[in-house]
């Protein structure tokens, strides 16, 4: 069955699409109905969102500073943060990020002295924090390596440039240069797929490759920057995923989703009032793949249409691979002694998932219940050289963090220190106080097991298992600490 694409991602982008090189130019072998077969109707349709654009685009920061920059290359830096920080991210998030990230490192050589520790700390609570590090190692490159210019086309952009994919670089390009380049994102996917009826799945290579000819089509040689805003602007405040704003459309007028309706709708009438269908079909037009029969760009004929939908049939929602599993236990290591206590903390490798992250000491969730325990022992002690109550080790819950395609569940412990730890923490350990936590690149799984540690709901922790005793299970060992004498905490619950 097709679906909707979920409301609420209108004013974020998509992230890269994956983009077959098909190259400029106009597409060829489709039916007329997907096409701008007419170079009337295509200067037309650019006049009408571009004056849509001009009256109703919104003033956000990005825009501001790229519109008022003279130095190509200091342009080029604010339009590549803004792209970057608005992938799988809502503007109304970034506009934050954004002012703050300009403020601390305002030109590429800035950010190119940053260190990766400085970038996640401003990062944090933006998410997918491989961007932020991307965007610093891009930085770097263009110091270091071209001479403290950005690439000028697309092509060298993405080429070049770490974490500039087809997308980006065609943003960039167009918006900061100036190149007649046509960009396809989640949003300008949604009003091409509306505009000319593209029902097959919009993942695919074909509707993908169909798309970017589209767009290479459609971008006006006089505005390519402003012109590629002003589709992703209509797909972000008007044509959005659900409750689309058609009679406020610019392209109204061109829209094939709309006439779709528009005759769904009256054959429903028809139905409804008991008048014959036939010989009475509206004249609209309809696609007409030719001798094979069945259309490539159209929706599978096996796929029915919703009228609840109306124009949100299209684009076609792709079936999601469902995430995978993984599960981690993960200790938190408190020290008494200050008001809140000290954490320990470690850092992650500095490549993959949540690179060069702060979080709490984790093993890989393998093996019984047992071994597990005794892993986690077994890693504490390698970060800690002191002797450590490991017969306190309680377990408190799990905590459930979903990553863009991993659902990762945390088996969370606590350990709670009476004494401070004889010696420093090895490298790449530290003792952090409760505000230098907030403060730290730590990922926001991280302060879900805390706020489980402390007795405070997380949301989406689940207590599941463990004795009703509440001094050895479940949410709130952190709470109720101070009220436990030395004694409890050396009762084990069970031996690690
Ligand atoms: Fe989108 Fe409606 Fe405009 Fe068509 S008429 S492009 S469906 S908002
Ligand atoms: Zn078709």
């Amino acid at each position: 069955m097709r679906k909707p694409q979920k409301a609420g991602g209108g004013s974020q982008r998509r992230g890269e699409q994956p983009s077959p090189d098909t190259g400029p130019g106009t597409p060829s072998q489709a039916s007329p109905y997907h096409l701008f077969s007419d170079a009337d109707e295509v200067t037309s349709f650019r006049a009408s969102l571009l004056s849509w654009y001009d009256r109703a685009k919104r003033d956000l920061p990005w825009r501001r500073r790229a519109a008022g920059e003279l130095d190509p290359d200091r342009r080029a830096y604010s339009v590549w943060v803004s792209e970057i920080m608005l992938q799988q991210t809502q503007v109304a998030t970034v506009t934050g990020y954004y002012t703050r990230w300009m403020q601390k490192w305002p030109a590429l050589q800035d950010l190119a002295g940053a260190s990766l520790e400085e970038v996640n700390q401003l990062w944090a609570g933006l998410g997918y924090y491989s961007r932020g590090r991307r965007l610093q190692e891009g930085a770097r490159k263009v110091m270091e390596e071209l001479g403290g210019h950005i690439p000028r086309t697309a092509d060298m952009l993405q080429k070049l440039l770490p974490g500039v994919g087809r997308y980006t670089a065609g943003a960039i390009a167009s918006i900061a240069f100036g190149q007649v380049t046509g960009v396809v994102d989640g949003n300008v996917t949604r009003v091409l797929c509306r505009v000319r009826a593209i029902g097959a799945d919009p993942g695919s290579p074909l509707v993908t490759q169909h798309l970017w000819s589209l767009a290479q089509q459609l971008v006006d040689p006089a505005r390519p920057g402003d012109f590629n805003q002003a589709a992703m602007e209509l797909g972000a405040t008007v044509c959005t995923p659900r409750g689309p704003l058609c009679p406020k459309c610019p392209v109204r007028g061109f829209c094939q989703a709309q006439k779709r309706v528009e005759k769904e709708q009256a054959v429903a009438s028809r139905r409804l009032l008991g008048s014959p269908e036939q010989g009475q079909t509206l004249d609209v037009e309809e696609c007409a793949p030719g001798r094979t029969g069945s259309c490539p760009l159209c929706p599978p004929p096996s796929e029915p249409w919703h009228q609840d939908l109306g124009v949100a049939n299209f684009p076609r929602q792709p079936a999601r691979k469902a995430p995978r599993e993984q599960r981690a236990v993960v200790c938190v290591l408190q020290q008494l002694g200050s008001e809140t206590g000290r954490f320990l903390l470690v850092q992650r490798p500095s490549s993959g998932l949540l690179a060069g992250l702060w979080e709490f000491p984790s093993v890989p969730a393998e093996g019984t219940e047992s071994v597990q325990r005794q892993a986690l022992v077994k890693a504490l002690r390698t970060w800690v050289s002191s002797p450590l109550p490991l017969r306190s080790l309680r377990y408190l819950g799990e905590v459930v963090h979903i990553f863009s395609h991993i659902r990762q569940t945390y088996v969370v412990y606590g350990l709670v220190l009476e004494e401070q730890p004889q010696g420093l923490p090895l490298s790449g350990a530290r003792w952090v106080s409760r505000a230098e936590f907030q403060a730290a690149a730590v990922p926001t799984a991280m302060k879900k097991v805390l706020q489980l540690f402390e007795g405070r709901p997380s949301g989406l922790g689940k207590a599941s298992k463990g004795s009703q005793d509440p001094a050895t299970s479940g949410p709130g060992l952190g709470r109720r600490r101070r009220q436990l004498t030395l004694s409890a905490f050396l009762k084990p619950t069970s031996a690690p």
